[in-house]
């Protein structure tokens, strides 16, 4: 399929290059910055973040669906987080042969042997799709995932906006700059921020940002921060060293870190083995999950996001465990799900790797990992499955129809990249924000949006992994 954007213009070399600067410039004027590899925990030299030179076409109705069902998705992550039964189930194979998984499940059995200390529970997810292209043309929604803990890029989202819109006019394309959507989750993810801490009550207590120790995409973290202290919130950002160094729990179980009480422990980090560089690593995230600080996300719905999990959702009956009174909600999250199937041992584990190795281009393998780079592809899931398909290794991963969407061409605009045009896919992230107190939700909304589009050689990988570059929708 062809962009959106007239033949002549995507294959005008001088056009294309004017508009690549002036591009560039209008996403540093608008703050779509980026710390630079070379110095990626000072700002003394930033560049932009990776984008698109043109948006994306995306078809409308499919965009409006990913936001009615985003609501849904909330209430089922919370509802997971809950049932310890059915998490102990669901994750039991995995545990076995996946040591992250089990560490932090662990984690899950502890708190739940002392009790919560904390009624208030805090939710800010992203849910991923891609648009499976059908034999007519037309193209349906299917999920990739939904990331329970640390999904980024609502910051600077906020901002990209105005850079397409831009472009466009610049162009000569004033009708599709019109349609560019405004898009503002900072805003959203922050009132779901600023609505704990509230809930936590006391004035002086601080929003936490748990950060990693490379911090390159810090102005993604920043818009949040900045919508905070907007709200007279204060946010401090720490890494895991900081709050063992300088954390503890009071005898009521409040978390204090350098010397401020923390209403609100905001994880954008903790989401990868990598992260836990060292056993106080896990010392710490013990302490913040039995502290009163509100949790985002606390160890249940961190687990609730695992791949292991979202097989599992696609099984028979399981959607309606959670909403047994509402089909029409069941229907719309069932409409999103791709095939997905279990390698548990058995003979269904067994009839997913004989289907795997028979068509293997058709699928996706996928260990329990998160920030892209982990999937596996092609040949190598022969490879894999080949090695492990005797043994209770293969309960690590999980199997996934393969989403094909049609590929659109674009300029993606990196730092030192050329500027070539490249047959490129989307992914629509849709982010969501809820908080509930006790059993009462006081929250539930779906916050903004986020498109990702990468060239299609590449397989896997977001953003921060190097592969995909921020992009708008141009609703078709
Ligand atoms: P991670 O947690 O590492 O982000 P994802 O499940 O989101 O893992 O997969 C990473 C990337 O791999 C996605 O952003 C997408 O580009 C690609 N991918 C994942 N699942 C599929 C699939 N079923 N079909 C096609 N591409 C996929
Ligand atoms: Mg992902």
């Amino acid at each position: 399929m062809a962009s959106r954007i007239p033949d002549e213009v995507m294959i005008d070399a001088a056009l294309i290059k004017e508009l690549a600067g002036v591009a560039k410039d209008t996403a540093l004027l608008q703050g779509v910055l980026m710390r630079t590899k070379e110095s990626p925990n000072s700002s003394e030299l930033v560049t932009y973040a990776p984008f698109t030179l043109f948006p994306s076409p995306v078809p409308k109705s499919v965009f409006l669906q990913a936001l009615s069902v985003q609501t849904h998705f909330n209430t089922l992550v919370d509802k997971i987080s809950q049932d310890i039964d059915f998490l102990q189930e669901a994750l039991a194979s995995t545990i076995e042969v996946d040591d992250f998984t089990a560490r932090l499940f662990k984690i899950h059995q502890q708190i739940l042997k002392e009790g919560r200390s904390q009624s208030i529970v805090l939710g800010l997810n992203r849910s991923d799709y891609m648009l499976d292209q059908r034999e007519d043309q037309t193209s349906s929604l299917k999920q990739i995932e939904i990331n329970t803990i640390a999904a980024s890029f609502g910051g600077l989202s906020s901002q990209t906006p105005e850079v397409h819109k831009h472009i466009l006019k610049v162009a000569g394309r004033l009708e599709e700059s019109q349609r560019i959507l405004d898009n503002n989750p900072a805003a959203g993810l922050a009132r779901g921020l600023a609505k704990a801490w509230e809930l936590y009550g006391s004035e002086r207590a601080v929003v936490m940002f748990l950060v990693e120790e490379v911090q390159r995409n810090i102005f993604d973290h920043r818009y949040i921060e900045s919508e905070l202290w907007k709200r007279n919130i204060p946010t401090v950002r720490k890494r895991f060293d900081d709050v063992y160094k300088t954390g503890s729990l009071d005898p009521d179980k409040r978390l204090f870190v350098d010397g401020k009480e923390v209403a609100v422990v905001y994880f954008r980090n903790g989401y990868m083995p990598q992260n836990y560089t060292n056993e106080q690593c896990w010392d710490v995230r013990l302490m913040m999950e039995r502290s009163q600080a509100v949790k985002c996300p606390d160890i249940g719905t961190h687990l609730a996001g695992t791949k292991k999990v979202q097989q599992v959702l696609a099984r028979p009956g399981v959607l309606e465990r959670f909403f047994p009174d509402q089909p029409q909600a069941v229907q719309q999250m069932r409409e999103t799900f791709a095939g997905l199937y279990t390698l548990d041992m058995g003979p269904e584990g067994d009839k997913t790797v004989a289907m795997a190795l028979a068509e293997p281009n058709r699928f996706v393998l996928k260990p329990q990992r998160e920030g892209g780079g982990n999937n596996i592809y092609g040949s190598e899931i022969v490879k894999v499955l080949r090695e492990v398909r005797g043994s209770t290794e293969r309960t690590a991963y999980i199997l996934m129809d393969k989403i094909n969407p049609a590929p659109i061409q674009n300029y993606l605009l990196r730092r030192d990249s050329p500027l070539v045009i490249s047959n490129c896919l989307s992914e629509l992230g849709v982010f969501g924000a809820y908080v509930r107190q006790g059993a009462h939700m006081v929250m539930n909304e779906c916050v903004g949006h986020l498109l990702r589009t990468k060239s299609s050689e590449h397989a896997d990988g977001g953003v921060a992994a190097g592969v995909a570059v921020l992009d708008n929708p141009l609703l078709v």
